[in-house]
């Protein structure tokens, strides 16, 4: 009989999405309005896009193998040295990395509940106790409980701020707090997926917060999201030593990242001033979106991210479908204690429309 990975017979599948297929199909047809996935309808810098066509003739080549080119302009942009960045195809595979290298069978992590889900699932892949805080009621970190489980000293910490799902983030103060509790034999990931999506006025440099406490800290960053080059598949992680991101390199494939990828990437992080005018417009529709759902007497957690999350006050999965149908694609909550709950990616001014028309008449048909 074939025996796999003891790890993988209970192991949670990640929720990936639709097809396009199944979309349609389930939709009857109807033109999609994609917002389960916080992309970034604007996508990519042109720069990039001119890239991407310039290197399509060198697809025969390997790629560099640990992207040196991106990671020198991705440490110039930090202002660290560049050992200290590892690059991966999407910055879930750093997620997967950093629990290949740091994790064996009955280490212990620590997360959040709601979270993001590879928190949890690449950890478990390699047989970890994973530990998740729930939020507060407010949906808050809890930096009390989370202060006590790092007494435990799990081996890693896996927290987004911007929150996925909650949007909600964490303070400069709070961040202090949980990095002062943090004990020798941890690794601290602060998964800032989210990061330009932030206030300007609750924005700090967590890296450098980080360097201060003096703690082993990983910071994940992604292309996927402001820069709208989630097909390409590339983020990355800085290291608070170089020997952290060797261990991860060495947890990932030679030629993990591909050329088109990486080039873009560089592309991408030279246009910054691209990348602000999407993120700006986006930040609006968040902030629209949040508004018309509070108008519609709905709790809706205060997002500095690229979405909303919402109490829909019923279960949230038949809404979900009946959006479906509409065309609009959007996140019913699968987690114990938050099924009432829905996130919506913010896009466009006309996806916002959408989205909303289509949920006015699925609550109104659900009763
Ligand atoms: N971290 C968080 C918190 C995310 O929400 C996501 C994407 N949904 C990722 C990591 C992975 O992003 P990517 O692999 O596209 O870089």
């Amino acid at each position: 009989t074939l025996r796999s990975n003891p790890h993988f017979a209970t192991l949670p599948a990640y929720n990936a999405g639709l097809s396009d297929a199944e979309a349609s199909r389930l939709s009857g047809g109807k033109r999609l309005v994609r917002l389960a996935s916080n992309e970034n309808p604007y996508g990519p810098s042109p720069a990039a896009i001119t890239e991407l066509q310039r290197i399509a003739a060198e697809a025969w080549r390997y790629p560099e193998g640990r992207s040196d080119t991106l990671r020198r302009a991705i440490a110039d942009h930090h202002g660290v040295d560049e050992d200290r960045i590892v690059v991966g195809n999407g910055s879930e595979t750093l997620i997967a990395a950093l629990s290949r290298a740091f994790l064996q069978p009955g280490a212990g992590v620590l997360t959040v509940t709601p979270g993001f889900g590879l928190h949890e699932i690449e950890p478990l892949a390699e047989g970890a106790d994973v530990t998740k805080v729930p939020m507060t009621g407010a949906l808050e970190f809890d930096i009390g409980r989370l202060t006590e489980a790092m007494d435990e000293a799990p081996r890693l910490v896996f927290l987004s701020s911007p929150s996925n799902p909650v949007g909600t983030t964490l303070s400069r103060d709070a961040l202090h707090r949980l990095l002062a509790a943090v004990r020798p034999g941890t690794l601290f990931v602060f998964d800032e997926a989210y990061a330009e999506f932030r206030r300007d006025e609750d924005a700090f440099d967590s890296l450098a917060l980080a360097t201060e406490a003096g703690v082993d800290f990983v910071t994940l960053r992604t292309f996927s999201k402001a820069h709208g080059l989630a097909g390409l598949r590339i983020g990355y992680g800085v290291a608070s030593s170089a020997a952290i991101a060797q261990f991860m390199r060495l947890a990932l494939t030679p030629f993990n990242v591909n050329v088109a990828a990486q080039n873009a990437a560089v592309a991408a992080l030279h246009d910054e001033a691209w990348m602000r005018a999407s993120v700006g417009r986006i930040r609006a529709e968040r902030d629209r979106m949040a508004a018309a759902l509070r108008e519609r007497g709905l709790w809706v957690a205060r997002s500095e991210a690229n979405f909303v999350f919402f109490d829909t006050g019923r279960d949230s999965a038949p809404l979900a479908a009946a959006l479906l149908r509409e065309g609009v694609i959007v996140k019913p909550w699968g987690e114990a204690g938050y099924t009432t709950f829905m996130r919506v990616t913010a896009g466009r001014p006309e996806d916002t429309d959408a989205f909303l028309a289509a949920f006015d008449s699925a609550r109104v048909a659900a009763g």
